[in-house]
């Protein structure tokens, strides 16, 4: 915590006094001196979450200074979208909390400590009041909840929340089901990078792992035309729905596995002059990180292997225990294997309304590098 980190794991807590899960407690050192206040988990590893360094009431009116806070860096920083991330976790000093805004006006709201489940009467009325949402859903069914003994859930918390919300983003509509999308309806933190890659997207364009379709609707008007994969059919249907709503019509929606999509293409001869991989976290923890860059570099492979000289590379990784150094040299060795000189064009992370705090290392964890393939020598 001297770090500036807002965590103290369990072998670090000395004594819990009568702390019951998820309480709001009071943090000292071993001289007694007092480090502020924190939420309390029975179960996790991470006992303590601070909030604050003052030793303060974490009330409503706490909730609404912090949420205001939010709010007015979302201002200072959201460009050209009603939907966007309001509170970041701990980049936000809301330590488990994320709220996100879909469509100017309905809020998704994800507790993911005791702390923050226990508070969620009280969040939920400084939302009200900082925000005045017309709907509230908790996407409570992320895997992170079963090591503070949460149930994995999805509920309407506030107001009458439409089945499907529409969006506007980057010039584009989307329609965003909140209850049923994944992550909290879809991918806010891709938001600045499909307009990068809309920047240098030409040609024939893959773009592997799609979801609803945000890399191809966005490249779709730079391009001939647009292979979208994906293996579930659902945000498939999404994406489908969204270009018709925007009058895109060039893009081939593709329900198949990406990496044999990848070899298939390879095998038939085929080339491409611009490549999306946006795959999901193929690790979640340190301990499988060896197994994730084997993903990384065969995906990356197959990837290198069907574009053209000139062809451009959009390849992402959400691990944050994949850093951008190890995704770049994993692409380094996969380039050398295809025969390929790669020039980096743009290194990026998440959108700016996802901020990274310089003492969380976790607040950092999507990467998005932008290469084109040069010529040879
Ligand atoms: N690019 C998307 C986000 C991708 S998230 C966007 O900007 O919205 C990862 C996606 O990969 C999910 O939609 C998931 O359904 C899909 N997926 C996971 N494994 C896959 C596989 N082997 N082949 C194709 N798609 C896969």
């Amino acid at each position: 915590m001297a770090s500036g980190h807002p965590w103290l794991f369990s072998s670090d807590v000395v004594h819990r006094g009568a702390a019951q899960p998820g309480d709001v407690v009071r943090v000292a050192d071993a001289g007694g001196r007092p480090l502020g206040v924190a939420h309390y988990s029975s179960t996790s590893q991470i006992t303590l979450r601070l909030l604050s360094r003052r030793v303060e009431p974490v009330d409503r009116a706490f909730y609404v200074r912090r949420l205001e806070r939010a709010l007015a860096f979302r201002r200072q920083v959201v460009r050209e979208s009603d939907s966007y991330r309001v509170v970041f976790g701990e980049a936000d000093l809301l330590p488990g909390l994320v709220i996100d805004c879909y469509g100017g006006a309905h809020y998704v709201v994800q507790t993911l400590t005791q702390g923050m489940d226990k508070a969620l009467p009280v969040i939920l009325d400084a939302l009200g009041e900082v925000c005045a949402p017309a709907s509230v859903v908790a996407r409570n069914d992320v895997a992170v909840r079963e090591k503070e003994s949460l149930p994995l859930e999805t509920r309407v918390l506030w107001g009458e929340a439409p089945e499907r919300v529409e969006c506007r983003f980057n010039g584009l509509t989307w329609q965003v089901d909140l209850l049923g999308g994944q992550k909290t309806g879809i991918y806010l933190d891709q938001r600045e990078n499909y307009v990068a890659a809309a920047r240098w997207a030409r040609g024939k364009a893959l773009d592997c792992f799609t979801s609803t379709g945000g890399f191809s609707l966005h490249m779709a008007g730079r391009c001939e035309g647009v292979e979208a994969v994906d293996s579930s059919a659902g945000a498939l249907a999404t994406a489908a729905a969204n270009a018709s709503r925007n009058g895109i019509g060039n893009v081939h929606w593709r329900e198949a596995n990406a990496f044999d999509v990848l070899a298939g293409h390879h095998s038939a001869g085929r080339h491409f002059d611009t490549i999306v991989l946006d795959p999901p976290a193929f690790t979640k923890s340190r301990d499988a990180v060896e197994g994730a860059i084997r993903g990384y570099r065969e995906i990356n492979l197959r990837a290198l292997k069907l574009l053209r000289a000139g062809g451009v590379l959009v390849s992402c990784s959400c691990s944050h225990h994949v850093s951008e150094a190890m995704l770049l040299e994993v692409i380094a060795e996969a380039a050398l294997d295809a025969g390929k000189q790669l020039r980096v064009v743009e290194r990026r992370s998440q959108a700016a309304d996802h901020p990274i705090l310089l003492t969380v290392p976790e607040t950092l964890y999507l990467k998005c590098l932008v290469f084109q393939v040069a010529e040879s020598y």
